[in-house]
């Protein structure tokens, strides 16, 4: 049976995923970070295990993979948001943004990577967003952080192709879950508004792409960015 690590799988989307991957046959690693009864209550409803590490900091993250044994499939998921004017964006909520979305990548991937590449046979999924594509105005830092992982899905999907691996990426648009919690009623509106088909997405709109990723359907799918995000970004 193949493993999947969820990063951030406490709530939300990644939650989702892990609901997912498990219904797809595979043992899931639930991640969280501080949810931990609601990481443990879903990883024991998933026959899974759910494993605490703040993905910013690389000890965690090598600690949380040693204790999860080999990772087939990895699922870059944990992200924080922030909206504020660039202007106001202090170089610390800079770091924060990066160093939970960025170096969170770079520490989950690098832990994933060696058991990958000496099976010639893995997955990648990474979480970015709509505004990573579109730019999104008071969320420089969420924005630019997102695009980073567009580009290293595409670099990745190139440098780890050979070894039988594929790195795709999936772009939320506008999806109901805690993350969005503190928008306004017409802010969301408004976001629905510019959304073709006219809803907010749900956590399970998202993890079907993931599931597809993972799966050997999508075996000749590498470097993509797919979204899910009802048309906004079209
Ligand atoms: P959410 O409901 O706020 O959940 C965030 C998840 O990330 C939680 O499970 C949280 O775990 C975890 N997390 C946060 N910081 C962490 C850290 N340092 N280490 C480990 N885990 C951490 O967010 P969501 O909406 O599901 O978002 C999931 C991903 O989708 C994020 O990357 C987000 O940027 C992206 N996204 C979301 C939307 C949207 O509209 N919701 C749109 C586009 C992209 P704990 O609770 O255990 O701390």
């Amino acid at each position: 049976m193949k493993t999947a690590l969820v990063s951030g799988a406490s709530r939300g989307i990644g939650a989702a995923c892990a609901v997912s991957l498990a219904t797809d046959g595979l043992r899931v690693v639930v991640n969280y970070n501080k949810s931990r009864e609601k990481a443990e209550k879903l990883a024991s409803r998933l026959g899974g295990v759910a494993l605490m590490a703040d993905v910013s900091d690389p000890v965690a993250v090598n600690n949380m993979f040693a204790v999860a044994g080999n990772v087939d499939i990895l699922v870059v998921n944990a992200g924080i948001a922030m909206q504020k004017l660039f202007t106001d964006t202090t170089f610390a909520d800079w770091r924060r943004i990066f160093s939970v979305n960025v170096d969170g990548a770079y520490n989950l991937i690098h832990a994933a990577l060696p058991h990958m590449i000496h099976e010639k046979w893995g997955r990648i999924v990474i979480i970015s967003s709509m505004w990573g594509i579109r730019g999104a105005s008071c969320e420089a830092a969420y924005s630019a952080a997102k695009a980073a992982l567009i580009g290293l899905t595409k670099a990745l999907a190139k440098e780890l192709g050979p070894s039988g691996i594929t790195v795709n990426c999936v772009a939320p648009g506008v999806i109901d879950t805690d993350m969005n919690c503190s928008l306004t009623p017409d802010t969301l509106a408004s976001l629905i508004d510019d959304t073709p088909i006219m809803r907010l997405g749900a956590p399970e709109d998202v993890a079907g792409a993931v599931s597809f990723l993972c799966s050997d359907r999508a075996a000749f799918i590498t470097g993509q960015v797919i979204s899910v995000d009802g048309g906004f970004a079209v």
